[in-house]
């Protein structure tokens, strides 16, 4: 067994940034919003399912999903997004253990946005690892970087996993209230501890 940790955290926390960071020291980064990504592509795996239960409507011409009114229906209806998640979830699941097995370096890092809303990765992950900041910096930065409004930004936060039980149930929180430069020596220290961290992890 090497040292996996689950990285997760809020809409525009900076888990991309963490997770750049991290592959900058060479670790090797599985990241489930990628994977999700790929999986819904014109003939990605996922795109059949999602044309049975949401119709052709939520498929674009070039036969990706078609991510703008997907968003918007599943973040003002949890019956949707649950229909949606249930499709996904096992696929990237499947994904990630593949990637996991393949890795190799000294530990791996998992990107999970949703990694504690699903049960289902606690085999798999050694140590959580939250980003977190204020609300006020996810909601100016997420603006910022996608063009959404306050509103929309409110209502994808209150449909995650509250900032508090994140906090709680994490094993490492690095706050990223500050500059990028604070994040990277943050990161940094972080990187060091899992490296220290190591011996305790390894195949007996
Ligand atoms: P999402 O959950 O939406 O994918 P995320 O958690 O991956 O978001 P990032 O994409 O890393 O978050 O960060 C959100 C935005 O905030 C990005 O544009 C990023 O460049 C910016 N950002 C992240 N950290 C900082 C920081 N410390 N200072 C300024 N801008 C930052």
């Amino acid at each position: 067994m090497s040292l996996i940790i689950g990285l997760t955290g809020g809409i525009g926390s900076g888990k991309t940034s963490a997770t750049n960071i991290f592959s900058a020291e060479g670790i090797t980064v599985i990241d489930a919003d990628k994977i999700a990504h790929e999986l819904t592509k014109s003939q990605g795996i996922a795109i059949p399912h999602i044309k049975k239960e949401f119709g052709q409507d939520f498929i674009s011409k070039d036969g990706s999903l078609y991510r703008e009114k997907m968003r918007n229906l599943i973040f003002s209806n949890a019956y949707s997004r649950k229909k949606l998640e249930d499709i996904l979830h096992p696929l990237i699941q499947i994904e990630i253990k593949h990637c996991i097995e393949t890795a190799s370096s000294p530990y791996t890092i998992v990107s999970i946005p949703l990694l504690l809303e699903t049960a289902s990765y606690s085999e798999e992950i050694n140590r959580i690892l939250v980003i977190d900041c204020d609300e006020k910096y996810q909601i100016s930065r997420t603006i910022l970087r996608d063009g959404l409004n306050e509103q929309e930004v409110r209502s994808i936060i209150a449909a995650q996993e509250s900032r508090q039980l994140r906090i709680n149930r994490a094993d490492d929180v690095i706050v990223n209230n500050a500059d990028i430069c604070t994040l990277e020596n943050k990161i940094k220290i972080q990187h060091n501890k899992y490296l220290s961290l190591l011996n305790k992890y390894a195949e007996v």
